[in-house]
């Protein structure tokens, strides 16, 4: 967990991930001399390691969202957990353990595997920036992607939005979710969703990583269930050597839609979606949600968007937010009370 704690130290708002990217680099140059690092204009990170006819590619992204970082940041470890405080100010603080988690599982495969590729996003919090502008020829040679970026420790995202599919459902069986108590569920739009929309020919899934409220100063990790996904993402790696080809047909009505689709049309599509994500997670942000589906309705404006979730928050009684993405509201449906008060009492 050295690394782990290292990295959740250092301090990577979206747009000023330049900490984080000198500290991939500086690690790699250490640990993985062989591996190829390429740096582009929009400052996502590509590496290469070892040569073959095709790669397991795995990405995560650079950027958190929290605004607090105090200088005397410290990562605690307990026996389960891992929390971000500062001791000056006597204040939890969020790790960004979303996604430092899955810049650290990129890491360790890096370093394990003979022949790897890795991408390292930047900005994926402000609407998927990086993955929005990368070099897709990067994963012509891929036999999968891989993202672990996700909250909970038992989450296997295949499709985003409940429309997009991410992968084969022969990609789904083999990698053997099973085994690891992984479930298949839908999720937000993160790079992997994004790389699909721009045409990614093969599977890509999005795995929990054990991180719980993230984007607060609440965030903290479950350490079992940290292992649990490096253990699962190293599986997938060693067993799953075949490519994995995958296009979906189906989510171009969005973004790059037929092009018919009316305002009415669209205006229903985003509600079921924005419903369904609302229903599934109450405690997400307007903010959040709202780059989610930036851009992807063509008739839809912003304030049509916000009206949406205005209403399906008014009709199910979900609780607004200051869309600072920082509010706490109580853990009501994740049963996560009685892990924070662990934590409470490991502060005290
Ligand atoms: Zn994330």
């Amino acid at each position: 967990m050295k690394l782990l704690k290292e990295l959740f130290k250092i301090y990577s708002p979206s747009g000023n991930e330049k900490k984080m990217r000198k500290f991939i680099r500086w690690w790699l140059k250490n640990n993985v001399p062989e591996a190829i690092t390429k740096t582009d204009d929009f400052g996502n990170i590509y590496v290469v390691k070892g040569e073959a006819e095709n790669y397991p590619c795995l990405c995560a992204h650079l950027d958190q969202v929290q605004r607090t970082h105090s200088k005397d940041f410290e990562a605690i470890e307990t026996k389960d957990y891992i929390f971000g405080f500062s001791r000056k100010n006597k204040r939890q603080e969020g790790l960004g353990a979303d996604d430092k988690v899955g810049v650290w599982v990129n890491l360790k495969c890096l370093k394990k595997f003979d022949q790897c590729k890795a991408m390292f996003f930047v900005s994926e919090e402000v609407g998927c920036v990086g993955s929005g502008k990368c070099d897709m020829t990067f994963f012509d040679d891929c036999r999968f992607v891989i993202q672990c970026d996700r909250r909970n420790g038992d989450d296997l995202i295949t499709t985003i939005g409940g429309w997009t599919n991410l992968c084969s459902p022969g990609f789904i069986k083999a990698i053997q979710p099973e085994l690891f108590g992984y479930k298949e569920e839908s999720g937000l739009i993160t790079d992997v969703g994004e790389l699909k929309e721009r045409g990614l020919k093969v599977s890509a899934i999005n795995l929990s990583c054990g991180y719980y409220e993230p984007h607060t100063d609440r965030e903290f990790v479950i350490k079992s269930e940290v292992v649990n996904c490096l253990a699962f993402v190293e599986h997938i790696i060693t067993t799953c050597t075949d490519v994995y080809p995958h296009e979906d047909d189906d989510y171009y009505f969005g973004r790059h839609g037929w092009g018919d689709d009316t305002w009415e049309e669209e205006y229903e599509e985003a509600y079921q979606c924005i419903e369904c994500d609302l229903l599934n997670h109450p405690r997400l942000t307007t903010e959040q949600i709202l780059n989610a589906y930036r851009g992807y309705f063509f008739s839809l404006k912003e304030a049509d968007l916000r009206q949406i979730i205005e209403e399906i928050k008014n009709i199910n009684f979900i609780d607004d937010d200051d869309d600072t993405g920082m509010r706490l509201l109580p853990n009501h449906e994740t049963g996560m009370g009685e892990k924070n008060e662990g934590i409470e009492a490991a502060i005290l």
